[in-house]
């Protein structure tokens, strides 16, 4: 049975497929979490070791979790940390810092050891709908015999991660969702071994990690066919940091799931908007508020757009917010591009 719903820990089930935009410090940047919910986004990613370091974990788990310390009635996944402290890491000599015990990075002149039971424990004291073990990311450049270190080591903390969770979560009446991470890099046999390894072990979900791009720049469907093959039909499929609108509408169709990027609130604060050009199919164009073309321009910035910025704001308002570097100009683009998120989750639902 394919999973139709993300279900959070308070019981709301969030239909399928899902993108969680990137709050990686608790926060999305210049909105609170009311201008959030009214884009109609269902859920939010938050960075485990961000939040580890600031406010700290025990500070949030004092409020009961990180939907109550920012006052979110949405849901919430938190990643593993182990983006931020594998490149941390690498002032420290790289992979030589990434042992099968953990990864030692250097911060504010402090040696840290950050493992799999740190991970853990820190994205339960944020009670997160959604805990991510920490993984060996493979680096694109990695050859075989690399790449293949990096799986065995990923299988190891996935094991780890997983007892840990069970140990941790034993009196819990509703567990979050644990996801295991496919590495593996571009090597077929690697991506293909890795998820029947983690099957194996057993998940909830699985997630595309490792840098989806090939050397060509274009994205790797290869890989993410492999895992999507060999992961049971009744598992989430996580595209892990997978954002641009088409790449999210193929992978939705070959059965994904779940994905979150931080482009589209990236793409904001740069003057980037996403417009659709019509209002039922996925066509769409970009929107840069250009004060020399747009300050006579009355219009609203897309007429297939319900946000707050295109019910009440022209194209020339928005451009000149910009133009003075207004911060007000961030939040409102930040709002458009996540309501035009939500809607092309929307559409996807029924392609
Ligand atoms: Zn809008």
């Amino acid at each position: 049975m394919f999973p139709k719903f993300f279900e959070t820990l308070q019981g709301d089930k969030i239909p399928l497929p899902v993108f969680f935009p990137d709050a990686t410090r608790a926060v999305l940047k210049t909105l609170d979490s009311t201008d959030i919910k009214n884009t109609q986004t269902p859920g939010i990613l938050v960075n485990s070791f961000h939040l580890l370091s600031n406010p700290g974990k025990d500070v949030i788990k004092s409020f009961g979790g990180v939907k109550k310390y920012m006052n979110w009635n949405g849901a919430v996944i938190s990643d593993s940390g182990g983006f931020q402290v594998m490149s941390l890491a690498k002032t420290l000599g790289g992979k030589n810092s990434v042992t099968d015990i953990g990864v030692t990075f250097k911060m504010d002149g402090k040696k840290i050891l950050f493992t799999p039971e740190i991970s853990i424990k820190t994205q339960l004291a944020l009670n997160s709908d959604m805990v991510v073990v920490l993984d060996d990311f493979t680096d694109p450049k990695n050859n075989l015999t690399e790449a293949k270190d990096s799986v065995r080591r990923t299988l190891r903390w996935a094991e780890n991660c997983k007892k840990i969770f069970e140990a941790n979560t034993k009196s819990w009446l509703k567990k979050p969702y644990l996801l295991g991470v496919v590495q593996g890099g571009g090597f077929a046999i690697l991506r293909k071994e890795c998820t029947k390894e983690l099957v194996d072990i057993g998940f909830d979900g699985l997630g595309y990690g490792g840098w989806p791009i090939k050397s060509d720049l274009t994205f790797d469907y290869q890989s993410s066919d492999i895992i999507r093959q060999y992961t049971p039909d009744n598992y989430l499929l996580y595209g892990l940091g997978v954002g641009k609108p088409h790449e999210i509408a193929t992978l939705v169709k070959s059965g994904w799931h779940i994905f979150d990027c931080v482009l589209p609130t990236r793409d904001a604060r740069h003057c980037r908007l996403y417009v659709w050009k019509d209002a039922s199919t996925l066509n769409y164009s970009y929107f840069t508020p250009n004060k020399n073309i747009y300050y006579r321009d009355k219009s609203s910035v897309s007429k297939f757009c319900d946000c707050h910025l295109c019910q009440n704001y022209s194209r020339s308002y928005l451009a000149h917010l910009f133009h003075i570097k207004e911060m007000t100009a961030l939040r409102l683009a930040t709002i458009h591009n996540l309501r035009f998120y939500s809607e092309l989750m929307r559409k996807l639902r029924y392609v």
